[in-house]
């Protein structure tokens, strides 16, 4: 059994990953922003599949708050587990934010590099004391890192940034044996970018027919891919892009 800190659990990919995750025999702490219902509804889930599961409010853009939160994490292992450390760390939590590059603000720009490169930076580096040695990151970027759509330059722009940080992150804490890999969701249906790629028919067409699987993705599509990047029949997998898109834009 390991412990599993996944970010942004409450809802959408970081549900699912924390779903799949016990489903493989693991616990999980999961993060909210703001949906605290929602957070629980998915440790009873877990809790009914018979693993533990606490939820932690956290705020990825706030990064003043983040050695607090470590401790809020250093107690719920000394409480739920009797353990000092944990196995597993996602980067998952975030949001986007539409505009055309020349109608992007500042305070837009600001928003992205917040959430999605200066959150999970300090917030790996805060948690990092209580990692097992061993112990594997995976951060979350998307397919806008490797194609460009226009509207989200702000927004991949970071995630292009998370995906030369995990490189150097594998680097730098290969000598505790921790691996550091990034995943890449391509469009998948959830509540992100107030849920288009589920609900807008026309999008959703249009995506699937650019992608070679002939759907966009589902979150279990991303759960499940996280889940098993974790395996450890995965765990000579280190400081490397994993695109999970069903193969998007080929
Ligand atoms: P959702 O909107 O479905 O869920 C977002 C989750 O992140 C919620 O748990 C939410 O908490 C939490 N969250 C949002 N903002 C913050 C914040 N500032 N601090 C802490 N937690 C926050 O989004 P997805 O599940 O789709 O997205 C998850 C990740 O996947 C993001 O990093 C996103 O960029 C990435 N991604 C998504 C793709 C997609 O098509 N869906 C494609 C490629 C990448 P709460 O419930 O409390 O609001």
């Amino acid at each position: 059994m390991k412990i599993a800190i996944v970010t942004g659990g409450s809802r959408g990919l970081g549900k699912s990953m924390s779903l799949h995750l016990s489903g493989k025999g693991h616990d999980v702490i999961l993060t909210y922003r703001s949906k605290k219902e929602e957070a629980e509804a998915v440790c009873s889930a877990i809790e009914k599949g018979g693993r533990k599961a606490v939820a932690l409010q956290l705020d990825v853009a706030d990064h003043k708050t983040f050695a607090t939160f470590a401790e809020g994490v250093r107690g719920a292992l000394r409480a739920n587990w009797q353990r000092n450390d944990f196995d597993f760390l996602i980067n998952n939590a975030g949001m986007g934010v539409y505009a055309p590059f020349m109608e992007t603000t500042e305070e837009q720009f600001d928003q992205m590099m917040n959430a999605h490169l200066k959150g999970p930076f300090f917030l790996t580096q805060k948690l990092l004391p209580f990692m097992k040695d061993g112990g594997r990151i995976v951060n979350i970027s998307s397919g806008l890192a490797r194609f460009s759509f226009p509207g989200y330059s702000a927004y991949a722009a970071m995630k292009g940034g998370v995906e030369v940080l995990t490189r150097f992150m594998a680097k730098e804490l290969g000598d505790r044996r921790i691996t550091v890999n990034v995943l890449a969701p391509g469009a998948i249906e959830t509540d992100f970018g107030g849920g288009a790629v589920r609900d807008n028919v026309q999008l959703n067409k249009s995506i699937a027919s650019q992608t070679a699987l002939g759907r966009v993705g589902l979150p279990d599509d991303i759960g499940g891919a996280v889940a098993a990047l974790l395996s450890d029949d995965n765990r000579w997998i280190n400081g490397q892009r994993i695109e999970v898109s069903g193969g998007i834009f080929l």
